[in-house]
Formats: C-alpha cells, sequence, structure tokens
C-alpha cells in the first residue's frame, strides 16, 4: 500500500488567492493508485447496496461514473446551473470559493431509491449536503457520501446528515 498523499499535488492560490487546491489528477494516471484510492468508496457500495450513485459536476463525475459502472450500478449526474435539459430542480448554496447551483433531473430518481453522492473533495461541505437536499427534494433516499479527499479541519462532515454512511479515501 502507498500513500495516497503522494499523488496529490498542491497548488498554491488556484483558483483563488489563499485557497491550496488539491489537485488528484496523478491518482488517475496510474491505475493501480487509482484502484487502491477507491477502496474506501468501494467499500461504501459493498455496505449500502444502493440504486443509484449519483457524482457531483465535474471532478466527481470521473469517480462515480468509474465505480457505478464496475458495479453495474446506474449514474446520475448533478450538475451545474443550465446544463441539464428538461425538467430540473436546483439549490443555490456557498462553497469553499464563491458561489454556486446545482441541479438534478427528479425524474432520473425513482421514488424512495437508494442513493449514494460522490465527489472528489469534501472541504466545508456545502457541495456535498446541498446535493444531498437536491437528493431528498428528488423523493430519492439518501445512504451515504464517498470522497476521494476530505479536508477534516474545515468540519465539512458537520454539514452532512449524521444518520449516512460517510467515506473518504485520504484525510488531511
Ligand atoms: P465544499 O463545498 O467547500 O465542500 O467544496 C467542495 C467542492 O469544491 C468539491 O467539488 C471540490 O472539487 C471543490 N474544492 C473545494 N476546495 C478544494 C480544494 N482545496 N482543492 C480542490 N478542490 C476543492
Amino acid at each position: 500500500m502507498v500513500n495516497l498523499k503522494n499523488y496529490v499535488s498542491e497548488i498554491n492560490d488556484f483558483p483563488k488567492h489563499g485557497i491550496v487546491f488539491k489537485d488528484i489528477n496523478p491518482i488517475y494516471r496510474d491505475p493501480l493508485i487509482w484502484k487502491q484510492a477507491m477502496r474506501a468508496i468501494e467499500d461504501l457500495v459493498i455496505k449500502t447496496s444502493p440504486d443509484l450513485i449519483a457524482g457531483i459536476e465535474s471532478r466527481g463525475f470521473i469517480i462515480a461514473s468509474a465505480l457505478a459502472y464496475k458495479n453495474e450500478i446506474g449514474f446520475i449526474p448533478i450538475r451545474k446551473s443550465g446544463k441539464l435539459p428538461g425538467k430540473v430542480i436546483g439549490i443555490n448554496y456557498h462553497l469553499e470559493y464563491g458561489s454556486d447551483r446545482l441541479e438534478v433531473e427528479p425524474e432520473s430518481i425513482k421514488k424512495n431509491s437508494r442513493v449514494i453522492i460522490i465527489d472528489d473533495l469534501l472541504a466545508t461541505g456545502g457541495t456535498a449536503s446541498t446535493a444531498g437536499k437536491l437528493i431528498t427534494e428528488a423523493e430519492g433516499q439518501l445512504i451515504g457520501y464517498g470522497f476521494l479527499i476530505e479536508l477534516s479541519n474545515l468540519n465539512g462532515r458537520k454539514k452532512l446528515n449524521p444518520e449516512v454512511l460517510i467515506k473518504s479515501s485520504i484525510i488531511y
């Protein structure tokens, strides 16, 4: 087992002054490292048996879609404003650097279906908690969250529903 932190680059002041951006692209370049990084999130799938895996645009798509395809589970995108066609529901929120809006197609979620949400990184928790609210508003049942990286000093976990399982592969 390698130390996965060796495969995360840190870029100072990106995309804004004061932010230390965690670049996880080096993980994806090496399939064995990527496999190791997915272990905690795969464990989430085993423990929760979801009907759907929801990925948050855009870096969350990489992990969520790989996980959904490999485990033969449906994938749904949670997207930024104005990207999804047809009927959408959306919520505005604040994040570590700025503000944004997430949207989902409610028709993509059957009532009470079991959904896990995947993103690359948990920082303040604004993005993930908003995604969770969207799933609930669309009448899905939120059962878990999976992240490749968690910045524990920002206490994002506290913003998430304490009743759902939360798994992160790399904790800072
Ligand atoms: P937050 O809503 O504060 O938990 O921020 C999480 C979202 O913002 C994720 O979708 C990340 O991709 C992105 N993000 C926040 N902080 C960072 C960071 N330091 N490095 C890389 N991505 C980040």
